[in-house]
């Protein structure tokens, strides 16, 4: 899944000077992979279009040319197959996969409601890998909004505790890329 992707979105094709509120030389120092050796946990918040994944996938790239295994997904499919482990009695197993690669990418949290017992499955995985290995997630909404998105306060906090105790978070505030050439047809922000 990565090896198709690489090709297209890279560091060097990301043209920050359309997305001043992220600070390029933070982003830049991620590519020298020394929050992967921390196990530490990337955000990447910004409404649809700032670059989210673009940046999650470039940071990939970079760990695959680094030697390092990576695994992309969106969040709804990371819980979709631990769902599946789970109703074939793999879900030890499957986590411990998940738990193979040096970096996890989690694209998309927000977009979608979590299906029911979907958060408590994600909380096993964060949780067996939480100070172990690296991850990117990446929300086109706030932490204050987790509770909603995983509809379980009581997992959002245990999630948030882990994935915000050895945390770097991009907060982007800027207008999508998708839509750059329809700007007039935007309302103001
Ligand atoms: P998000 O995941 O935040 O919704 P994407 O990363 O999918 O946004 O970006 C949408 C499209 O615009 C993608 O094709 C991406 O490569 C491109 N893009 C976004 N921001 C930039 C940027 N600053 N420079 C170059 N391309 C960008
Ligand atoms: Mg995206």
């Amino acid at each position: 899944q990565m090896a198709r992707l690489t090709a297209v979105k890279t560091l060097a094709g990301f043209d920050f000077a359309f997305q001043p509120s992220l600070d390029k030389s933070r982003v830049i120092a991620l590519a020298e992979l020394q929050f992967i050796d921390r196990a530490e946990a990337v955000h990447l918040i910004g409404p649809p279009g700032t670059g989210k994944t673009h940046l999650s996938l470039a940071l990939g790239v970079e760990a695959v040319k680094a030697g390092r295994s990576v695994y992309f997904a969106s969040l709804a499919d990371v819980i979709a197959t631990l769902a599946r482990a789970e109703r074939e009695g793999t879900l030890r197993e499957k986590i411990r996969y998940f738990c193979r690669f040096a970096l996890l990418i989690v694209d998309e949290i927000g977009y979608l409601p979590v299906t029911p017992g979907g958060g408590n499955l994600f909380f096993q995985l964060v949780n067996a890998r939480y100070e172990r290995g690296a991850m990117i997630l990446t929300s086109n909404r706030g932490f204050a909004e987790w509770g909603e998105i995983f509809g379980d306060p009581v997992v959002a906090t245990a999630l948030l505790d882990r994935l915000l105790h050895h945390a770097v978070v991009f907060q982007i505030e800027g207008s999508s890329y998708r839509l750059r050439e329809h700007a007039d047809l935007l309302p103001e922000h």
